[in-house]
């Protein structure tokens, strides 16, 4: 590594510096080299179109073909290296793949502060051990404060700070004459939180867990990705955390836990941080301050946080003894970033993973399509394409804590029953029969606001947003209809703005109006009500969650923020209302998205010693969806689902990449789209004989909400059942946008492996 000028010099005669740049151009940058110290891998300050840009040092070169003249000179260094090589590698991959530009991927991968024109600041903490091996000699025999410490540094390896002045508010003073006669020895690290106080809970393993735990820890040197298919409540956590206690022991070695949302999950970190108190861990989330952030990351990126727990963007965090990885719920959507570069952290994992050479674990109660498919592999499909099993499955058939019993799932005909209030007479005993017992019900509706839509009867109009070719969500008690996919917010018309008509309906139910009905049937019960709107502000949720624990709330109602890893050991009841639309939507992933969710809302019942039960309303109670879910068999019905996509040739049987284009005049974005698809059509017809597939191109069409924010849109599908092909394909096409001559006049993106349209 370089330190000084000189040092840079004589090593190397390289005066040309090459960065990557923030800026939307799939280019590198020369600057010259006024004699700064820079290593590849540096942050450094230049200039580019006379603004001053943070660049990330690729290489140190000799020559360059920009003229002379116009070569600009560096204008700082930071002493911080961001990137090993191997992180430079993986976003090199996911640039390649995805088709974005690499300065972009490298700079948007880093903590905001990194990106500005400043040092990075971060605190740093002292850990101390033990050099050497003898330190009694030196210990007099009263010198009991000192034995307990030497015991300590003994027991742990490493101790920080914190640690030792638990063991005695006077251990600066007393440690210092070993640190002097050199018994022990400190390094300084990037501070990380302490642990908790160690949990001394560890319950003995059931055979299945067992299984798993040893199957992996039995494979770690090399990459093999697994697929921890256990249902809710089934102890995957608890295989998580004997995998980390194994791979940490390690001295240096480091884990990364992803997890969708991590902020709805407070438990789940507290658990890791108790259980595995021994180890530094870090988060990395949305909800971090910016300094936080930068911290957590330069702490992992450092090697001192042994743990990172994270969500997607934590896939990118520079981790040099990284040794495991594991992805909680790995078939949650959340894992893939529908801005900026579209990578899915799942996909980024399994690089990663590969490029490392270590095994990632996957994990879920209701797999991802994909993930079924890599596990199952052409089993009993019989389908041309049809893949090798690459995934090893895993699989925890019960509820792991003794007395908790997998929930008992009914349906609710609500063309027999029609719900009043949004509630069939079924649910609503039942709920009362829960307020009489003294536990808790949940109910499940996957819509804020008040009511979806405001209706009028004389005429038939609809409150539609001004922006988007979609309804306005009535939010009655802010008094403002609003639009869920711009934010657009109008004030609620006092009377038809078409016929005149003062009468206007709310139509529907969302989680106000079921709040309100709530409150009206059981007005002794309390209520509570969990979705975007009630828990903007940081903690409330972790408040709302305490008060659910501790028995402070009868009703619970909530969208799928309250469906994910919770868990409520006096909850024994599960409405859910409202989910039909999503029976037969026109988008193919809406069953398998349905499915997972009914699943993990239904995990939330009966976790405790007391039996769940989950009571669906629905006007298809013979939909096969629910057969399966009845049966707690997401087995049968991803099966089913597989050999539907396979006939009709969607993801996983083949790829797919969108081309999305964007304008405020329509007219733009289908000539673009139209010249786009007969220049990708072309393309494969030239090629047909070096194509190892030949992928399809679609023509355009519009999607679902066809304008977005004043937004006119429009796409074009390319598939095909070769990953290769299709990549080939698109590198040729996106050279092909880049200079043509509508790309300025409308926005574009293409989406690889796009989940929505
Ligand atoms: P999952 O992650 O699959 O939802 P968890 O690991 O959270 O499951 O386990 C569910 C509950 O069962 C937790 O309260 C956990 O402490 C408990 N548990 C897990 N494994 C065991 C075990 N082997 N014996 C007893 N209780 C267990
Ligand atoms: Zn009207
Ligand atoms: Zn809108």
């Amino acid at each position: 590594m370089c330190s000084t000028v000189t040092d840079l010099q004589a090593a190397t005669p390289a005066s040309i510096v090459r960065v990557v740049l923030d800026v939307p151009l799939d280019r590198q940058f020369d600057y010259l080299n006024p004699g700064l110290p820079i290593c590849v891998g540096n942050r450094v300050v230049v200039p580019f179109a006379g603004r001053q840009l943070v660049g990330i040092v690729m290489a140190l070169l000799s020559e360059t073909d920009v003229p002379a003249h116009k070569l600009k000179a560096v204008l700082q260094v930071f002493d911080d290296l961001p990137f090993d090589a191997a992180t430079l590698k993986l976003l090199r991959f996911c640039a390649d793949y995805y088709h974005y530009p690499f300065g972009q991927t490298v700079l948007a991968s880093l903590p905001l502060r990194l990106r500005q024109i400043k040092p990075a600041v971060t605190r740093k903490m002292w850990l101390y051990q033990l050099a050497k091996t003898t330190p009694e000699d030196f210990i007099g025999k009263r010198q009991q404060v000192l034995a307990r410490l030497v015991a300590s540094l003994r027991q742990h390896g490493e101790c920080s700070e914190a640690m030792l002045s638990e063991v005695s508010a006077t251990w600066r003073k007393a440690i210092q004459p070993l640190l002097d006669d050199g018994y022990v020895s400190r390094r300084e690290v990037i501070a990380t939180r302490p642990s908790l106080p160690a949990s001394d809970l560890e319950p003995t393993l059931n055979d299945e867990q067992a299984q798993a735990v040893k199957a992996i820890l039995g494979d770690v040197d090399r990459f093999q990705p697994w697929l921890l298919f256990g249902v809710t409540g089934s102890g995957k956590t608890e295989v998580y955390i004997r995998l980390l206690q194994t791979v940490l022991a390690e001295p240096r070695a480091q884990a990364l836990i992803m997890v969708p949302e991590i902020n709805l999950t407070p438990q789940l970190e507290s658990r890791f941080r108790s259980r595995l108190s021994q180890f530094s861990l870090v988060t990395l989330h949305s909800h971090l301050s910016e300094s936080e952030r930068l911290q957590n990351w330069q702490a992992a990126q450092s090697g001192a946080a042994r743990i990172v727990i994270g969500t997607r963007l934590s896939v990118f965090t520079p981790m040099p003894h990284l040794k495991l990885m594991i992805l909680d719920e790995e078939h949650d959507t959340s894992y893939k970033q529908q801005d900026g570069m579209r990578y899915h952290a799942r996909d980024v994992a399994l690089v990663r993973a590969k490029q490392c050479r270590i095994p990632v674990v996957l994990g879920s109660a209701t797999p991802s399509l994909e993930s079924w498919y890599n596990a199952m592999g052409d089993q009993g499909q019989g389908v041309p394409n049809a893949r090798k099993a690459s995934y090893r499955l895993l699989t925890l058939t019960k509820r792991a804590a003794a007395q908790a019993k997998l929930p008992r799932i009914f349906c609710i005909d609500t063309t027999h029953s029609p719900p009043e209030a949004g509630l069939t007479p079924q649910l609503k005993q039942a709920i009362e029969l829960r307020l009489q017992r003294g536990e808790q019900s949940l109910l499940f509706i996957n819509r804020r606001g008040y009511a979806p839509v405001l209706h009028c009867s004389a005429c038939q109009w609809l409150a539609d947003c001004r922006r988007c070719s979609a309804k306005a969500v009535l939010h009655l008690r802010q008094r403002v209809l609003r639009c869920h996919h711009c934010g657009d917010e109008q004030p609620i018309p006092v009377q038809c703005p078409s016929c005149g008509n003062p009468d206007l309906r709310p139509v529907g139910q969302a989680t106000q109006r079921v709040e309100e009905s709530m409150q009206q049937l059981f007005p002794q019960a309390r209520v509570a009500r969990v979705d975007r709107d009630t828990i903007q502000a940081k903690d409330a949720l972790t408040e709302l969650l305490s008060a659910v624990h501790a028995g402070q709330i009868d009703i619970l109602i909530g969208t799928q923020m309250l469906a994910k890893g919770h868990d409520f050991a006096n909850l024994t009841l599960v409405g859910v209302l409202d989910i039909d639309s999503a029976l037969y939507s026109p988008d193919y992933r809406a069953s398998e998205r349905l499915f997972a969710q009914l699943m993990q809302v239904a995990g939330r019942a009966g976790r405790g010693d007391k039996p769940g039960e989950v009571l669906i309303q629905t006007a298809f109670p013979q939909h096969a969806l629910f057969a399966a879910l009845r049966e707690q068999n997401y087995a049968a019905f991803a099966d089913d689902l597989l050999q539907e996509r396979m006939a009709m040739q969607f993801p996983p049987a083949t790829y797919i990449a969108v081309m999305k284009a964007e304008a405020a005049d329509y007219s733009l974005v289908n000539q673009f789209l139209t010249d786009f698809s007969q220049a990708a059509r072309d393309y494969v017809t030239e090629q047909a004989a070096t194509l190892p597939d030949q992928p399809l191109v679609y023509d355009p069409v519009r999607p679902g909400i066809a304008r977005l924010n004043r937004m006119e849109r429009g796409y074009v599908m390319l598939q095909s059942a070769h990953r290769g092909a299709l990549q080939q394909l698109l590198q040729v096409a996106v050279d092909w946008v880049r200079t043509h001559p509508l790309q300025a006049k409308i926005r574009w993106v293409l989406d690889v492996d796009a989940l929505e349209y």
